[in-house]
């Protein structure tokens, strides 16, 4: 009976995406659960949804006569408790896993209204930023305060949550992972931000050896990635030679490589 049921499960309608179909009411209506980007849940209707009437719990019609009135939202503290809400309730946010993924949450007062956010925090000062005292607490009055980000990060530098090649681990576990320094690895991300990948994959930049006319140290290691791109240059018809000068290893390093004596378990 009626039309065939559209599955819109996924889907997203401005700031909603819909998490399930709750069922039909009245003359055929079907309606369906949604959670807005705010992190409220909502129900409505698939043609509210489709036809654009619903495209929020209703925080952005708040958030607009809101802003007339107190046209904060341009402000960095508007940003910040925004931004904060996202990573802690948006499952689509780039850091949702190191924040609502790991449990950490806004509580409800913050949740509620900027302006209960803008009176416990006040005016954010120059430069600084929000901080939570215990990494491993929530957003609340009580466990955050603004700091400069050098506090931040190095009350944090051994609570960064990074992930790479679909693991999860702090900071400090994959230093000792990769057999690098914390202070190393910490700078490569976010003194000199590098991305993850070249964070990880870079060589050290000591070259004990070099004290013999710039001559090449043939115990230079070498990255995966590097023997990735070597191997693939070499199937390429890359002589040795220059793929010894390129990587600034030794010609036996490279054809060591060529002919499987070494890094044999590295798939191209
Ligand atoms: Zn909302």
């Amino acid at each position: 009976m009626g039309a065939k049921l559209q599955d819109i499960t996924g889907n997203r309608y401005g700031r909603l995406t819909v998490i399930e179909h709750l069922g039909v009411r009245g003359r055929r209506v079907h309606y369906w659960k949604c959670q807005c980007d705010c992190g409220k849940i909502v129900e409505s209707s698939g043609d509210n949804l489709k036809r654009g009437k619903s495209k929020s719990c209703g925080c952005i019609s708040k958030e607009c006569s809101w802003n007339k009135t107190h046209s904060m939202s341009k402000t960095s503290e508007y940003t910040i408790w925004n931004s904060m809400k996202m990573r802690c309730v948006n499952s689509n946010s780039e850091a949702y896993s190191y924040y609502g993924g790991r449990g950490i949450k806004v509580c409800q007062r913050w949740m509620d209204s900027f302006e209960n956010f803008y009176e416990d925090m006040g005016k954010r000062p120059d430069g600084m930023s929000i901080d939570r005292i215990d990494v491993n607490g929530d957003y609340c009055p009580e466990n955050c305060r603004w700091t400069t980000n050098e506090e931040q990060s190095r009350n944090k530098r051994d609570n960064v949550y990074i992930e790479y090649d679909g693991k999860t681990k702090i900071l400090s576990d994959w230093a000792k992972e990769i057999n690098i320094s914390v202070q190393s690895l910490y700078k490569r991300i976010y003194d000199y931000n590098y991305s993850i990948e070249e964070a990880f994959n870079l060589r050290p930049h000591h070259n004990k050896s070099q004290n013999s006319s710039g001559e090449k140290n043939p115990m230079s290691k070498l990255t995966i990635s590097e023997v990735k791109q070597i191997k693939k240059l070499l199937l390429g018809g890359e002589k040795i030679v220059s793929l010894a000068k390129q990587f600034n290893v030794s010609n036996s390093v490279i054809s060591n490589i060529k002919n499987g004596h070494r890094w044999k378990e590295v798939e191209v």
